[in-house]
């Protein structure tokens, strides 16, 4: 169900938790509100925020920001925070191809997420942890088409938003289109699957 932890102490680095801010575009002080209000980040003159790149917020505070925007303010809002994910979040470096693009989602949000002070997936070992849920990633055979199913807390528009940039990246005309015949985290299912294809 979207909005809704796995799994209590899982943590977010605040360059991931900036995308909230960037997704906004020309309001970041409304993007600043909800996350205040849900007690992540600092509060600087101007009504701006201050958010540490490098510090760790919890994710159960990030997903209640998530949630009020969605009530308040619309989910279309949570496609372009989605968006702008990629721009902020840390990626492996092996990205080179729309394949390794959508495929190394999964990792990078390991990377981008703790517990108990340990980065749920580890580069140098390649150990991943579990207590997310995961991007899935599953090729079509002689196709140019991927298949996502997305089973992790996150809100439906907001991982439309992520696959989109990454697939973008390297295939300017790539199509992301939600399945709307699987289950979808709207309607209080596990998980979204999102069609890739270009
Ligand atoms: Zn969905």
């Amino acid at each position: 169900m979207q909005f809704k932890t796995f799994e209590q102490g899982i943590e977010v680095n605040g360059q991931t938790v900036y995308a909230i801010v960037d997704g906004f575009k020309l309001f970041k002080a409304i993007a600043a509100r909800f996350l205040l209000e849900n007690e992540i980040g600092e509060e600087v003159e101007g009504g701006d925020i201050k958010i540490i790149p490098e510090k760790w917020y919890s994710q159960e505070a990030w997903l209640k920001a998530f949630e009020s925007i969605a009530k308040k303010v619309g989910e279309s809002v949570l496609f372009q925070i989605g968006l702008a994910i990629p721009e902020n979040a840390k990626f492996p470096p092996w990205v080179k191809d729309i394949e390794s693009a959508i495929k190394s989602i999964d990792i990078a949000y390991h990377m981008n997420h703790r517990k108990g002070n340990i980065a749920l997936f580890d580069p140098n070992t390649g150990k991943m942890t579990e207590g997310i849920g995961h991007y899935g990633f599953e090729k079509v055979k002689n196709e140019n088409i991927i298949v996502s199913e997305c089973e992790n807390p996150y809100p439906c528009e907001f991982d439309r938003g992520i696959i989109t940039t990454m697939a973008k990246k390297f295939e300017d005309r790539a199509k992301v289109l939600h399945d709307d015949s699987k289950p979808c985290r709207k309607n209080g299912a596990e998980s979204c699957t999102y069609i890739i294809s270009w």
